[in-house]
């Protein structure tokens, strides 16, 4: 068996057995990163999967072609899913159903998903609205983001009623190997990581990749969120609990060893952010979304402005932490200055 960490990645849909109890392939995304990792661990009672991709129409496609082809011989009892992103959820109850399986997840990130299923507009409401308006966001981009938001949504299929909670902290035992459940904030607010530290494997989700640093979101009712800080914290436990020769198996791009300088490289790509955000406001105070399009660029459409806002808004609330800006409201409008 060749090293993951070194192996080109398979194509969609093609299964690459990275350890005899460990296999993974991708499902296809319609975003421009075009595929998130799958990952199945065998234990007593089958094969338990790590998340389930997207669950629109074309999705669900691919799903039917895989448990029919290269996964039909897997009996899969479980999907576990780390976390409420559409990328990660979408086909979770299409194939619980299908397979007969259970849903495991984090309770909070289920119980978002499931508020997300049903009230897929909450990001049209007035109140969320206003604050996208109080960013500095025109009122046609604010509707754009709502709009992106459903229309995202309609890739999430109905999570089944019951399930497992995975509870931080407790362990998880697959077969051989006993996971100790990990929960960090940041890119989602309690993703779902799992650390065997005898095996030295972890499964990351979307907390650390290799090489790239996932977007830390905030959830549209939750503005005040300190998103940045603690996914800095949690990038500083991860740190220090994980060993830099554990196989980290992320939620995106390749398996990879080294863990300790993935980290480091998150760390530059933010704190560099960061200091631009700064140095945006050095000179005039700015709404958030004049800091995103000096940061970024202008012209983003509602899925990039969606994220960009959430981020940019992490950055300043960890600056006016710092004391380094202020927040200053004139004529109505938040604008960040520096200090
Ligand atoms: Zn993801």
């Amino acid at each position: 068996m060749t090293d993951p960490a070194a192996a080109p990645p398979p194509g969609i849909g093609e299964l690459r057995v990275l350890m005899p109890d460990v296999v993974w392939f991708r499902a296809p995304l319609p975003m421009t990163i075009g595929h998130v990792n799958i990952y199945l661990v065998r234990d007593g009672r089958g094969w338990v999967m790590v998340d389930a991709g997207f669950g629109d129409a074309e999705a669900l496609d691919f799903w039917e072609r895989m448990v029919t082809g290269p996964l039909a011989d897997f009996s899969i009892h479980a999907i576990l899913v780390t976390h409420a992103h559409i990328d990660h959820v979408g086909g979770a109850g299409w194939l619980c159903r299908r397979l007969g399986a259970e849903l495991w997840m984090g309770r909070e990130e289920y119980l978002i998903a499931r508020l997300d299923h049903t009230d897929a507009g909450q990001v049209g409401r007035e109140d969320q609205q206003r604050h996208l308006l109080d960013m500095g966001l025109d009122r046609a981009t604010a509707r754009g983001i709502a709009d992106f938001k459903v229309a995202e949504l309609a890739g999430l299929t109905t999570l089944p009623d019951v399930y497992r909670p995975l509870i931080p902290n407790r362990s998880l035992i697959l077969g051989q190997r006993r996971f100790r459940i990990l929960s960090a904030p940041g890119h989602s607010p309690a993703q779902i990581m799992l650390h065997d530290r005898e095996g030295g494997l972890l499964l990351a989700a979307d907390q650390v990749m290799d090489g790239v640093a996932a977007p830390m979101t905030i959830l549209p009712g939750e503005p005040g969120l300190e998103s940045y800080d603690l996914y800095l914290d949690s990038l500083d436990r991860l740190e220090r609990d994980i060993s830099t020769d554990t196989l980290v198996l992320a939620g995106h791009h390749a398996p990879f060893r080294g863990i300790g300088a993935a980290i480091g490289k998150i760390r530059r790509h933010h704190a560099l952010r960061a200091e631009m955000v700064l140095a945006a406001v050095a000179d005039r105070p700015l709404t958030v979304a004049q800091v995103m399009d000096a940061v970024i660029r202008p012209g983003l459409n509602p899925r990039q402005c969606h994220f960009a806002i959430g981020e940019m808004l992490a950055y300043a609330h960890h600056l006016v932490g710092q004391g380094r800006a202020r927040w200053r409201r004139e004529d109505g409008i938040r604008r960040l200055s520096a200090t």
